[in-house]
């Protein structure tokens, strides 16, 4: 589709033309965008192309903000999967400081997501996720709270996240946190600058949260919220990460994984990545699945009475993938009723916004040039999104094919062979009882 030049000779611009652009609100025909040192310079039409420039001929596709997922859980390498799939920016909602460092440094550069972290999640002691990442420092009480959010801040964290359920979580039930405790770790969070986003997966754990002062849920809840529960968090002005593509860890009605069924994404995906992800829809299954269309109500009703809706997918859940789930979460996010040009905001300025990202999520003059090129009308058919053509961060355009079958890939999958078999034989033990 556009020219296969990857490294324009520095000091140079490129020009991209004949292409409609989606600025993170609106989408605008006939358009151009002109690049320099990393940042979009000039949004207009085919003037903006100058002699000298690198001229990308969109040929009708369609040019997008660099997408923003608002959960997940590094892997090695996750960073450089994500940004192969349009993704250039990740937030981290748990994971361990070494981890975190290496993903950090990554990111920064030219070939991979740039990464956010809480670092470690607030959790009481044995509390979700220690299944997954036991050892992790724990909080106790209220008292721990100005330390433990000290220690994220040394640890580089961008923001906190806290877990709390309300103990009507089956099957399995956990420790938690208690409100004050959350309460405290709020408002040490809030005076550090670090905004707080807060697991949660039944509506009354979310109800319960309000008056602390959490900004962000990660999930939205598994179980019915009333209009009441509904009106108070739009009253608290709290946002959420809808993460419906958790359901894509159980197989469908023809017995496949949701995400392979999604043949535009499979040459990026891989063949190792296919591979797992199809054994995952084999694995140990609980006797009955969960019910995921009460979680996209939830999401339908949420947004009709205004609350800020984001694009997360919790990967590297069973059957989700970095990068690739983000196209999935924006058709669950339709499914559920969003329009296709509110799913794309979800995934952009909106999640910029509420995260504070000011330097990206729209495509606007003096911002990062994280773009991605996509053949197609995903502002008609959301799907289209899985049809990348090209990605640049930071002004620099990727080679769509250097993670399949890299080192970084072999050692994502391994990390996530480890967790997945601690995770799967706990849960079988607890069914098994
Ligand atoms: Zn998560």
């Amino acid at each position: 589709m556009a020219e296969k030049t990857l490294d324009p000779p520095s000091g140079s611009s490129v020009t991209m033309t004949n292409i409609r652009v989606f600025d993170g609100e609106r989408m605008t025909e006939d358009s151009a965008i002109r690049l320099r040192d990393g940042l979009i310079v000039a949004l207009g039409g085919a003037e903006l192309l100058e002699p000298g420039d690198e001229h990308v001929d969109g040929r009708g596709g369609t040019v997008l903000p660099g997408m923003i997922d608002a959960h997940v859980h590094l892997l090695p390498g996750s960073p450089k999967q994500a940004v192969t799939f349009g993704v250039t920016t990740v937030l981290d909602m748990f994971s361990k400081p070494d981890l975190v460092r290496e993903a950090t440094a990554q990111g920064a550069g030219p070939d991979a997501a740039d990464v956010r972290s809480s670092s470690v999640g607030a959790t009481a002691p044995g509390g979700h996720p220690s299944l997954m990442y036991a050892p992790f420092p724990y909080v106790t009480g209220p008292e721990d709270a100005e330390a433990f959010v000290a220690d994220r801040v040394a640890e580089g964290a961008t923001h906190l996240k806290v877990l709390y359920e309300d103990g009507k979580v089956g099957p399995m039930s956990w420790p938690s946190l208690d409100v004050p405790t959350v309460a405290a770790l709020v408002e040490a969070a809030h005076r550090a600058g670090l905004l707080v986003a807060a697991h949660i997966s039944t509506a009354q754990a979310a109800v319960d949260l309000l008056p602390t002062g959490v900004d962000v849920f990660a999930h939205v809840p598994f179980d019915v919220l009333t209009d009441e529960q509904i009106q108070a968090i739009v009253d608290a002005g709290v946002a959420v990460i809808a993460t419906l593509s958790i359901a894509d860890g159980f197989p469908g009605k023809d017995g496949a994984m949701p995400l392979l069924g999604e043949l535009a994404l499979k040459p990026r995906l891989g063949p190792a990545w296919s591979e797992t992800v199809k054994a995952q829809g084999e694995r140990w299954l609980p006797p009955e699945f969960p019910d995921f269309t009460v979680p996209s109500d939830n999401v339908r009703r949420l947004r009709a009475a205004g609350v800020p809706i984001l694009v997360g997918t919790d990967a590297p859940n069973p059957g989700v993938v970095h990068g690739a789930s983000v196209h999935r979460e924006l058709q669950h996010l339709v499914a559920a009723g969003l329009d296709p040009l509110e799913a794309l905001n979800a995934a952009t300025a909106r999640t910029a916004d509420v995260f504070g990202l000011a330097d990206r999520g729209r495509i606007r003059p003096g911002l990062r040039a994280d773009l991605v090129l996509v053949e197609g009308r995903p502002d008609r058919y959301i799907s289209d999104t899985q049809y990348v053509a090209a990605v640049w961060k930071q002004g620099a355009r990727l080679d769509l094919d250097g993670y399949v079958g890299s080192a970084d890939e072999r050692a994502g999958l391994a990390m996530l062979r480890e967790m997945t078999d601690r995770v799967i034989s706990a849960f079988q033990r607890e069914f098994d009882r």
